[in-house]
């Protein structure tokens, strides 16, 4: 089982969270063409690697944060609040 140390409560059980898929997806404006407005609603990244998600604890504190998780190893690399930005080195190795 993966554990998963929220911000606020510390290191808890995976079964407590959710994962609400890929990180930093910006909504772009909505006067863009209807293939750009598909791509930011049906269209994520799925990489072999490292991948930075938004994980909510909703057994917990029910607050959302972000991940950058190893998809192959299922290892946590760092957990960071909404509104951080990805960890630079993160960021520069993610697809
Ligand atoms: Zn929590």
């Amino acid at each position: 089982m993966l554990l998963i140390s929220c911000p606020w409560c510390g290191e808890r059980a995976e079964s407590e969270f959710r994962c609400g898929g890929e990180a930093h997806i910006h909504r772009p404006d909505p006067s863009v063409a209807d293939a750009e407005w598909a791509d930011y609603l049906f269209m994520r990244k799925n990489p072999k690697g490292l991948q930075l998600e938004r994980w909510c604890h909703v057994q917990g504190c029910r607050r959302w944060f972000n991940v950058a998780r190893d998809t192959v190893t299922h290892r946590i690399l760092r957990v960071y609040r909404m509104g951080e930005p990805a960890p630079p080195e993160l960021a520069t190795k993610a697809p």
